[in-house]
């Protein structure tokens, strides 16, 4: 079966965290971020983000399985966006998901190696999808890790620019989201993820 949103526990800083932050403490985020282990297909949720290749017409991994899920009719309004660029992402309906939307953004491919590039291009992902979000009136948003299956983003990289990303957007936007889902499918990113979110939101 789906499961609810109000199922999804709430990430809590512990205090007394030892590794010094990088920002400041923001109590309007508290309350709004989780990590999720498990299939992203299942969240009833306002928008689940899909990791996308530039073609939006299906591929592997996680875009495989929400399309499975989704039933042919979003691939045929995937067909009519004509594609997207790395680091942009579109909308569309959920149609057998028991979420409302998706958000197809395409990451970067790392099989070159990790720069500049291939980091901005990765936070570009975690933001635009975030502003589509809100432009369509979701407040409560789901992603996987982005680029850290077949496109090779190391994974203890990736997850500072998806923790700097969303901690950004949701200083400039608290207001506007009520949830932000790391859905996160192996242990060794949910790891990754409880270690590195008290640098991104310390605790009081
Ligand atoms: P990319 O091409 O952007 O690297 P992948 O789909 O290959 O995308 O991998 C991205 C992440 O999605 C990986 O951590 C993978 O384990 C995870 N993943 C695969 N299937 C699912 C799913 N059903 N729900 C959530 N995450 C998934």
């Amino acid at each position: 079966g789906s499961v609810p949103l109000d199922d999804i526990p709430v990430w809590t800083p512990t205090a007394g965290a030892s590794t010094p932050s990088r920002y400041l403490r923001n109590e309007t985020l508290d309350q709004k971020i989780s990590v999720y282990s498990g299939d992203i297909t299942k969240l009833e949720i306002d928008a689940i983000v899909n990791a996308a290749n530039k073609s939006l017409l299906g591929g592997g991994g996680v875009d495989g399985a929400i399309h499975r899920a989704a039933g042919p009719l979003l691939k045929n309004e995937c067909a009519s966006l004509h594609g997207c660029e790395t680091g942009e992402a579109k909308i569309t309906c959920g149609y057998g998901l028991p979420a409302k939307y998706v958000i197809h953004t395409v990451g970067p491919i790392a099989q070159g190696g990790v720069g500049e590039r291939e980091r901005r291009a990765l936070r570009s992902c975690y933001w635009n999808s975030l502003q589509t979000a809100t432009e369509n009136a979701a407040r409560s948003v789901a992603f996987p890790c982005i680029s850290t299956g077949i496109y090779g983003y190391p994974p203890e990289q990736a997850v500072h620019e998806a923790l700097a990303a969303v901690r950004e957007f949701l200083d400039a936007h608290h207001d506007k989201l009520d949830r932000v889902i790391f859905c996160v499918f192996l242990p060794t990113d949910k790891e990754l993820y409880l270690q590195n979110l008290p640098l991104y939101f310390p605790p009081a």
